[in-house]
C-alpha cells in the first residue's frame, strides 16, 4: 500500500502549488512506496515566509530554554514511540539493512534528546574591561535556517539539522533529498503531535533545482546548512552570497583507512570491510581508500576476500542481509562507471564489480561489494568520491609515505589508523588533515562530538557543543557605568 504525503508547512499539511507529485519507489524491489509533493521555488518561498513570521513574531524564540528543551525531549519520545515503523520505512525508502536503519532511528531520537538538554546550557560571558563599563556577551538564535539534506541517512540528517537549530531558538525550513523524503515527513507528524508552534519547522519536498536553489538563495533565510556533495555545496555557497547568509557545509570525502603491520590484523580486516561497505558504501566518511603497509598487504587482502561472502546482499528487510541496494538505478550506473575506470586504469579487481544474479535481485539496484587491489594514489578510483561499495587498496612502506598518501586529496572528512603503537597512532592522527579520526576502529561517532571536514569536505561542524554554535549569533553588550557625558566634543 503506497501512502500519499503532503508537505508540513506552517503547522498544516499542504500540496505543491503546481499539484505535481513524485513517486517514491523501494530501491530493493522497485515497488511503489509513496507519493510526495514535487515542490518548486514558490512552495519553498511560502515555507520560508512561515518560518520568517514564526521567528519574527511567534512565541518560539521567547520561550524559556527549558520549555524549548522539553519540546525536544517530546520529539525524541515521539521518534522512539514509532521507531519500528520509521526504521522499516527508512529501509523501503533508501535501501539500507534494517539493523542499520534501527540504529539511525535510535540515534536520531538521541540527537533530539542531547540538544533538548543543551538548550538550557547556552550562555554568554561577562568580560573584564577597563574603565567604568560592564560588558557581556549574549548568544541569540540566528533566525530562519534553510536546511538541505542528502539521501543516505534521511532521518538522522534531519535530526542533526533540526535539533541544534531548534534548541538555539531558530525556525527552520528543511528540504530532504527528493529521493528519500519519507521519514522526514513522518517526523512532521511527530512535530504536529508535540504541538510545535506553526511555522517553527517546515518540511518541504522537492528537487535541488528550483526547491533547493530557492532555499539557498532566498534573502529571507538567515542561515543555510547543507549536507551533500562537494559540487552541490559549492553551488549552495554561491547562492547564499545573495544576502551573505551564515553557512555550514557537510560535504564529501575520500577517506584513508591506514593499517600498519603492528596492528591487530583480524580487527583491522573487520574494520576495513565495515568502513568500506556499511550502508552500501554510501557514506561520506566511508573508508574508501585502504592504505596497507607492504609487509602485510597480502594478508589483509586475503583476509578481506575470505570474509566478503559474509556480506549477504538483499532487500534490507530480509533477515540476515548486510548490504542493501544502491539508492537508484542512475547511481548504480555511476558506481559501475567507476569500476570500469578502475579496470582501465590498471587496478586489479579482486572481487565484486558486478550485479548479483538471481530472482531476488532482478528489480533492485544491487551491486556486489567490490575491491580493487594494487591501486595507485593518482588513479581516479583513489581520488574521486564513488559513494558506493568500492574499496581501493593502496600499499605504503613507511609512516611518512602513509601520511603523504592519506593527505594527498582535496577532501578532509575522516581517517583511521590501525596500530598497537600508541605513539605512532597519535603521531599519525596529529598529521592527518581531517575532521573525524579513529584509532583501531572505523565509523563510531557520538552526538557529543563535533562532526565535519577539513579542506573541501566542508565548513563548520555539526553535533556536540560545536554544532549549536553554528546556530547562534554572538552579541556584545556594553553598559556605561559612568553617568557623566564622555566630553569628546
Ligand atoms: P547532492 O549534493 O546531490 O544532494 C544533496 C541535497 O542537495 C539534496 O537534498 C538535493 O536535492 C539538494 N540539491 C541538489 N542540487 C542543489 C542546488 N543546486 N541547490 C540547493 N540544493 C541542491 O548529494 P546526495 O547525492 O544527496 O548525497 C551524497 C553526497 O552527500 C556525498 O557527496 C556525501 O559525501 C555527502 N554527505 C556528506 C555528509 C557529511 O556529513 N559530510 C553526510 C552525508 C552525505
Amino acid at each position: 500500500m503506497s501512502k500519499e504525503y503532503q508537505n508540513y508547512v506552517n503547522g498544516k499539511w499542504t500540496n505543491a502549488k503546481s499539484k505535481a507529485i513524485r513517486d517514491i519507489r523501494d530501491p530493493g524491489n522497485g515497488e511503489l512506496v509513496a507519493a510526495v509533493p514535487e515542490c518548486q521555488k514558490e512552495d519553498i518561498a511560502l515555507a520560508i515566509d512561515a518560518a520568517r513570521e514564526a521567528f519574527d513574531h511567534g512565541p518560539w524564540r521567547k520561550l524559556t530554554a527549558q520549555d524549548r528543551g522539553k519540546i525536544l525531549f517530546k520529539i525524541a519520545e515521539g521518534i522512539r514511540a514509532k521507531s519500528k515503523d520509521l526504521a522499516e520505512l527508512e529501509v523501503r525508502n533508501c535501501g539500507k539493512p534494517l539493523a542499520e536503519a534501527e540504529f539511525d532511528v535510535a540515534d536520531a531520537a538521541n540527537c533530539f534528546e542531547f540538544y533538548g538538554g543543551l538548550a538550557t546550557k547556552i550562555h554568554g560571558e561577562t568580560m573584564q574591561v577597563p574603565a567604568n563599563s560592564l560588558s557581556f556577551v549574549l548568544r541569540e538564535p540566528i533566525g530562519v535556517c534553510g536546511q538541505i539534506i542528502p539521501w543516505n541517512y534521511p532521518l538522522l540528517m534531519a535530526a542533526w539539522k533540526l535539533a541544534p537549530a531548534l534548541a538555539a531558538g531558530n525556525t527552520c525550513v528543511l528540504k530532504p533529498s527528493e529521493l528519500t523524503p519519507l521519514t522526514a515527513l513522518e517526523l512532521g507528524e511527530i512535530l504536529m503531535r508535540v504541538e510545535l508552534y506553526p511555522g517553527v519547522v517546515n518540511i518541504v519536498t522537492g528537487p535541488g533545482t528550483g526547491a533547493g536553489e530557492e532555499l539557498s538563495a532566498n534573502s529571507k533565510v538567515d542561515k543555510v546548512a547543507f549536507t551533500g556533495g562537494t559540487v552541490t555545496g559549492r553551488k549552495v555557497m554561491t547562492a547564499a552570497t545573495s544576502n551573505l547568509k551564515k553557512i555550514s557545509l557537510e560535504l564529501g570525502g575520500k577517506n584513508p583507512n591506514i593499517v600498519f603491520a603492528n596492528a591487530d590484523l583480524e580487527a583491522a580486516i573487520d574494520g576495513a570491510l565495515f568502513g568500506a561497505f556499511a550502508n552500501q558504501g554510501e557514506v561520506c566518511s566511508a573508508g574508501s581508500r585502504l592504505l596497507v603497509e607492504k609487509s602485510i598487504h597480502k594478508k589483509i587482502v586475503d583476509g578481506m576476500l575470505q570474509k566478503i561472502p559474509k556480506i549477504k546482499l538483499g532487500h534490507g528487510l530480509t533477515s540476515g542481509v548486510k548490504m542493501g541496494p544502491l539508492i537508484s538505478a542512475a547511481h548504480r550506473e555511476k558506481v559501475e562507471s567507476y569500476i570500469k575506470i578502475g579496470i582501465e586504469e590498471g587496478a586489479k579487481l579482486v572481487c565484486g564489480g558486478k550485479r548479483p544474479t538471481g530472482k531476488e535481485f532482478a528489480s533492485g539496484n544491487f551491486l556486489e561489494p567490490t575491491i580493487f587491489d594494487h591501486v595507485k594514489p593518482n588513479m581516479r578510483i583513489a581520488r574521486e568520491e564513488i559513494f558506493g561499495p568500492v574499496l581501493s587498496v593502496i600499499s605504503f612502506e613507511t609512516e611518512e609515505e602513509a601520511i603523504r598518501i592519506a593527505n594527498d586529496t582535496e577532501y578532509g572528512l575522516a581517517a583511521a589508523v590501525w596500530t598497537r603503537d600508541v605513539n605512532r597512532a597519535i603521531r599519525v592522527v596529529q598529521q592527518i588533515r581531517a575532521g573525524i579520526t579513529w584509532v583501531n576502529t572505523y565509523h563510531p561517532t557520538f552526538n557529543e562530538l563535533p562532526w565535519g571536514g577539513y579542506k573541501q569536505s566542508g565548513i563548520g561542524r555539526e553535533l556536540g557543543l560545536y554544532g549549536i554554535e553554528e546556530y547562534l549569533e554572538t552579541k556584545q553588550v556594553n553598559i556605561n557605568l559612568d553617568e557623566a557625558p564622555i566630553g569628546w566634543y
